[in-house]
């Protein structure tokens, strides 16, 4: 991970997360109870579950444990890289030596904190070797990238100066109102990271995502029609589908409602059609209509301001006690020489808060599923599109672990709310009555066992902004 992703600004949207895996949980009968009561129900959606669940074979949920448990490691140990660089930048005198040659040089405060920032982001090249082996070696050893190494490379790069030129005036903004502020730069700094964040997350799709993938209008089916008819019943002001090639990148199925005003536009990965059934669509696309019906940007954005004022307010405290005394030649915090420091004290908060990160995101997740659901009404396409998430996201977490670590539901509670709605839906006789589990034969159309990676491989996920932001 590079340096700058530790920056104030990602910190409004770095998911961290940590580690320690345990057996899955049987948690199935807590859940039960509560949905064992007034009618009788044509089925046992606890039962139904696990039929869904037992479709896939041992390995593929050994496969998928590793993955994603080994992921949590990696949100720590990537963090641990970046503090450990930015203690021997600072050690070293390099922070305080730059600083100072940039203000003979460059004078204007602008322009140093600008020239600060393009070398500690250069610095973090050396992070490379875990870079590449979390994005290249273990996403092939796991079966999920395509990419050969040329192609992958040529996007690291387009990612790495994306990233110097907009951080780079994100952050000089930033310093900009720390300088301004002094003292109470917690708050003012707060509302430009959000204020910027917001502005990046609505421009992202206009102009960064075009960047990674083509974007084509969705040949006329019947299905299209269905997802427009959605759509537009849900109060969506979108009358077309765009398919992207992520297939290029990976075998991840992912789709998305974005824009706001006249940009409205219902995106959706070709994985997705190729792989799913049309109830499986259907089913995720009524999950990215309910992100975009009840306005999770706006909900999202509140209560992550609310996170970073509080994380912003401790680093302010954590900063001023680590620099006391101009230790590391750090004058004050708007001095860019203190950048290292501060968007380590950062990050680091931001890994203390991962479990509060995860639940934010999940509740929201837990609402589009419950609105794609009943918007969809594609049980079974809904415990599909669960299914085939497992090839990066564990299935069965002890509810601790999925607390933690999750950042949507697990594919078990999908899928049991899936099967609940079912059962329901067919009491009241809106849904034909018939079985509670898969079709007979069915199986997933896992793509990572049909490659075969190596299913013994210790270790776990990436969770790349992108991936996840966009994954239902
Ligand atoms: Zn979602």
């Amino acid at each position: 991970m590079r340096l700058s992703g530790w920056c104030a600004l990602a910190a409004l949207t770095a998911l961290a997360g940590p580690a320690f895996a345990q057996t899955a949980a049987e948690h199935a009968p807590a859940a039960a109870a509560a949905t064992h009561t007034a009618t009788a129900l044509p089925f046992d959606p606890d039962v139904a579950t696990r039929e869904w669940l037992n479709t896939m074979d041992p390995a593929a949920v050994r496969r998928s444990n590793s993955y994603f448990e080994g992921g949590y490691w990696i949100q720590f140990v990537g963090p641990i890289i970046g503090f450990i660089i930015a203690f021997l930048v600072l050690q070293l005198g390099w922070a305080r030596g730059v600083r100072s040659w940039l203000e003979k040089t460059v004078k204007l405060y602008f322009l140093v904190v600008i020239g600060f920032f393009l070398f500690y982001t250069l610095v973090g090249v050396v992070t490379f070797p875990w870079d590449y082996w979390v994005g290249f070696v273990r996403e092939h050893d796991y079966g999920l990238s395509r990419q050969d190494f040329s192609h992958w490379f040529t996007e690291y790069l387009q990612g790495f100066g994306l990233n110097l030129a907009i951080g780079s005036i994100g952050i000089a903004i930033l310093y900009f109102v720390i300088w301004l502020a002094k003292k109470s730069w917690w708050i003012w700094g707060t509302i430009v990271a959000v204020v910027l964040s917001a502005v990046a997350s609505m421009l992202a799709p206009v102009y960064i995502a075009p960047i990674f993938n083509s974007y084509h209008e969705m040949a006329d089916s019947p299905l299209k029609t269905s997802i427009v008819e959605m759509a537009q019943a849900n109060g969506v002001p979108a009358d077309n589908v765009y398919v992207f090639d992520v297939s290029r990148q990976s075998n991840r199925v992912t789709a998305n409602v974005s824009g706001f005003a006249g940009t409205t536009r219902i995106s959706m990965a070709d994985n997705l059609i190729h792989r799913e059934t049309p109830g499986g669509v259907r089913a995720v696309l009524g999950h990215e209509i309910g992100h975009y019906v009840l306005n999770h940007n706006v909900s999202l954005l509140v209560m992550f301001t609310l996170l970073i004022v509080v994380v912003f307010a401790l680093a302010n405290w954590l900063f001023n006690k680590l620099s006391a005394g101009e230790r590391w030649g750090i004058r004050n915090v708007w001095d860019p020489a203190g950048m290292p420091l501060l968007f380590s004290v950062i990050a680091f908060l931001m890994l203390v808060a991962t479990p509060i990160q995860n639940n934010i995101t999940r509740f929201h997740e837990h609402q589009a599923d419950m609105f794609g659901l009943n918007a969809a009404r594609e049980p079974d396409g809904f415990a599909e599109s669960a299914l085939l998430l497992s090839e990066y996201r564990k299935m069965e977490p002890s509810p601790l672990e999925e607390w933690f670590f999750y950042d949507h539901p697990s594919g078990y509670d999908r899928i049991h709310m899936a099967m609940v709605w079912k059962a329901h839906h067919m009491a009241l006789g809106d849904i034909p009555v018939g079985r509670g589990g898969p079709p007979p034969g069915w199986h997933p159309d896992f793509v990572v066992m049909q490659h075969g990676a190596n299913a013994s491989a210790t270790t776990a996920p990436q969770r790349s902004t992108a991936a996840s932001h966009g994954a239902p």
